[in-house]
């Protein structure tokens, strides 16, 4: 008997015949004597659809009522859930991110993770029920309800899985498990049998959404081994693994990231301090910056460039304008017509030549780069978006990962 922790995703709960079908599966799981924890997302199309409504009404509505509102998608997938189970004669209870004892920070919309109360839940998976949550949500201090950030039932189901301390937790979703690029983009990409937490955690954070990025991070901090797979089919997924020859694949992967913007910050007084001031006041408003640039000044000015998610763009501008005042000077500019594309794999380690070949395949089709970042297993550039998925196939083909085994 194991203990698991399975996450079904928006597609896979997507209407009435696919909640069945899911329930089909749980319970199947479950009448092999395992203890077994589903989290499962709202409808696809759901949350979007939320938002939608939301600023049709009001520009840049609160984000408490955000909250409120985006929570209200996962609650009717898990009672569906728990209903189907019912009509199959299975033993199941549904929660809500609160009823499941995930308490997270105040910071509504990307609230984070601070503690889990796993005691509810462990008792029913002692008395044999399965139990329901829902993912993306839950409860602050002060019992608002909070969301995890977009695509974060992947983090539910990782976090549930470490509090309980679940032998595995698998991610169902609707590919048959992490592609070398999207396969919806690159039709020939290949499926990788399995994956390091760094890869994944790169690969993530650049924008492949198949698994949250903080989830991946959750993953590595508690040892949380997963498991993505189609819940479609029973194809085998990719697994995490560690492998003694991965340093041998140099790229292992590619994402492209369409939702970042490209804040430029321009004319501020070149002098010590003038960047620590427009970080630290972004840093203030909690958004997360990537991709900094800075170019040297000339007549005392200098710009600063870097990334932010597309969605805070707005926040950014409104964050930096009291700075200016202070500096006594500088100006913003938003570009969201951007994608960031990424070459992912620890053999970068040890192999030189990806930044040639990567820089030298954008250049052969004509793709500026904008901005370069590098870590010890990655390379990013920001390119202009219209061309981001022909460059995402193209630096798929240089580094011959349709030939990935
Ligand atoms: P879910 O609703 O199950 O959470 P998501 O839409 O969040 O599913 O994530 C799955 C999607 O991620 C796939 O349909 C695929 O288009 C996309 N994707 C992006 N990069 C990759 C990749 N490297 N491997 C697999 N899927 C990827
Ligand atoms: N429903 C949420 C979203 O669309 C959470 C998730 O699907 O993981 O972002
Ligand atoms: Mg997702």
């Amino acid at each position: 008997m194991a203990r698991i922790v399975q996450k079904y995703g928006g597609t896979s709960v997507g209407d009435i015949e696919r909640i069945k079908r899911v329930a089909e599966r749980i319970k199947a799981t479950h009448d092999e004597g395992h203890e077994l924890v589903v989290v499962v997302s709202a409808r696809s199309g759901v949350t979007n659809e939320l938002i939608a409504r939301a600023k049709a009404i009001h520009e840049h509505p609160s984000e408490r009522e955000m909250d409120m509102l985006l929570a209200t998608g996962e609650q009717e997938t898990i009672a569906l859930t728990a209903i189907a189970l019912h009509a199959l004669q299975a033993r199941a209870v549904s929660y809500t991110g609160a009823q499941a004892g995930i308490f997270t920070d105040a910071a509504h919309t990307k609230a984070k993770i601070k503690t889990i109360n796993a005691q509810p839940i462990d008792r029913d998976l002692r008395a044999g029920r399965i139990v329901i949550v829902a993912g993306f949500q839950g409860i602050n201090e002060e019992g608002q309800i909070t969301t995890l950030g977009r695509g974060g039932s992947d983090l539910t189901a990782i976090a549930l899985a470490a509090a309980l301390q679940a032998d595995r937790c698998e991610i169902y979703t609707d590919v048959d498990g992490v592609y070398t690029a999207d396969p919806r983009v690159v039709k020939d990409a290949r499926k990788l049998a399995e994956i390091s937490y760094d890869e994944m955690l790169e690969l993530a954070s650049s924008g492949s959404k198949v698994m949250q990025s903080r989830s991946v991070e959750f993953a590595k901090k508690y040892q949380v081994v997963f498991e993505v797979r189609s819940s479609f089919n029973h194809n085998p997924g990719t697994i995490k693994e560690e492998v003694a020859y991965m340093e041998q694949v140099v790229v292992r992967g590619i994402a492209v990231d369409k939702d970042q913007a490209k804040v430029v910050v321009s004319n501020i007084p070149d002098k010590p301090g003038s960047a620590a001031r427009v970080f630290r006041a972004l840093a203030d408003a909690n958004i997360i910056v990537d991709m900094i640039v800075q170019n040297i000044g000339h007549h005392g000015v200098a710009n600063l460039t870097f990334t932010v998610p597309q969605t805070e763009s707005h926040l950014a501008k409104q964050a930096l304008e009291p700075v200016f005042a202070e500096l006594g000077g500088g100006e913003v500019a938003i570009h969201d017509q951007i994608a960031k594309l990424s070459v992912v794999g620890v053999g970068m380690k040890t192999h030189s030549g990806v930044a040639a070949t990567l820089f030298q395949t954008l250049a052969a089709d004509g793709v500026n780069i904008e901005l370069i970042s590098t870590s010890e297993i990655k390379i990013s550039v920001v390119i202009g978006i219209a061309r981001a998925d022909a460059a995402a196939r193209a630096v798929h083909a240089a580094f011959g990962l349709e030939k990935t085994a």
